[in-house]
C-alpha cells in the first residue's frame, strides 16, 4: 500500500514531538525511520497504526483518508515492543490470534486458521516450538512469534518498532536477513523504526532520517552516507557509525 502523510503535526502537552512531517512510501518498499531517542519515530508509526492520533495533518493510505478509518479496518500487521505475546497462550494460539478474534463475517473456518498457522511456523522456521509458551523462549524466537502475529492476517502494511531492539548482535544479524526474505516474499509495505544505522542502511530500500520532530533527509544508504543534507545528518551519522 502507499502511503502519503502531508504537514504531521503531534504535540504531547508542551512538546511538540511532529512538526511538520512530509513523507511518502511506494507499495512493497522496506523503509526504515532512524534517528535518536525521542525525534518522533515511534509516535509516527503509531498514528499510522491508528494507535495516537495527530493534532494536524493528512495521512493518506492507496489514496484513502486514514485519519477517518477505524483502527481495526486498517488491516495492518505491527509489532510494538509494548504490545508483547500473550503469556497464557502457546505461539500457535498466539499466532492464531489475530485470525481467531475477527468478526464472524470475516472471520477463517477452525482448519482454515490452523492450516494458516502451521505455513508460518514453518515460514518462521519456529515449526517445532508450536506448543510452547512464550516464557519458554529465546528473545529471538519470542520475535519471530510476534512478527508470526502480525503476519497472519496478512497485511498490506507491516509496522515494526525496534523489532530487534533487546537481541544479541548475531541474532540480530540472522533476523535482519530473515526479514528481508519475508518482505521479498510477501511484498508488503513495510516500516521499521530503529535508531541503529547498520541495520537500518543494511535492510531498508530508502532510510528516513528523523531529529526533533522533522524528517531532516530521505534517501538509499549510499546516498545519505555520501551527501548529508543536513548538519544535523552528517552529526547523526558522524556520531554513530
Ligand atoms: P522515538 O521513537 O524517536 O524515540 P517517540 O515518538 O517515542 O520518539 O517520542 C518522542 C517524544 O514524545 C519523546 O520526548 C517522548 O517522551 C514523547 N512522548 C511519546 N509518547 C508520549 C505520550 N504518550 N505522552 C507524553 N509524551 C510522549
Amino acid at each position: 500500500m502507499s502511503i502519503r502523510i502531508r504537514q504531521m503535526m503531534k504535540r504531547f502537552g508542551s512538546t511538540e514531538v511532529l512538526r511538520g512531517v512530509d513523507l511518502d512510501v511506494a507499495q512493497g518498499e522496506l523503509v526504515a525511520l532512524l534517528g535518536p531517542s525521542g525525534s518522533g519515530k515511534t509516535t509516527l508509526l503509531k498514528i499510522i497504526a491508528g494507535l495516537e492520533w495527530p493534532d494536524a495533518g493528512e495521512l493518506r493510505v492507496e489514496g484513502e483518508d486514514w485519519l477517518q478509518l477505524e483502527a481495526q479496518r486498517r488491516r495492518i500487521g505491527f509489532v510494538f515492543q509494548h504490545y508483547a505475546l500473550f503469556p497464557h497462550m502457546t505461539v500457535r494460539d498466539n499466532i492464531a490470534f489475530g485470525l481467531s478474534v475477527r468478526p464472524r463475517a470475516i472471520r477463517p473456518g477452525r482448519d482454515q486458521i490452523a492450516a494458516k498457522v502451521e505455513e508460518l511456523l514453518s515460514f518462521l522456521q519456529i515449526g517445532h516450538l508450536g506448543g510452547r509458551y512464550p516464557a519458554e523462549l529465546s528473545g529471538g524466537q519470542r520475535q519471530r512469534v510476534a512478527l508470526g502475529r502480525a503476519l497472519a492476517i496478512e497485511p498490506k502494511l507491516l509496522l515494526l518498532d525496534e523489532p530487534f531492539g533487546a537481541l544479541d548482535a548475531s541474532i540480530r544479524r540472522d533476523l535482519r536477513r530473515w526479514l528481508r526474505s519475508v518482505h521479498e516474499a510477501t511484498n508488503s509495505t513495510t516500516l521499521f523504526v530503529t535508531h541503529d544505522q547498520e541495520e537500518a542502511f543494511e535492510l531498508a530500500d530508502r532510510v528516513v532520517i528523523m531529529g526533533a520532530g522533522r524528517i531532516e533527509q530521505v534517501g538509499t544508504a549510499e546516498h545519505i552516507h555520501d551527501y548529508p543534507a543536513t548538519p544535523f545528518v552528517a552529526r547523526f551519522m558522524g556520531a554513530t557509525v
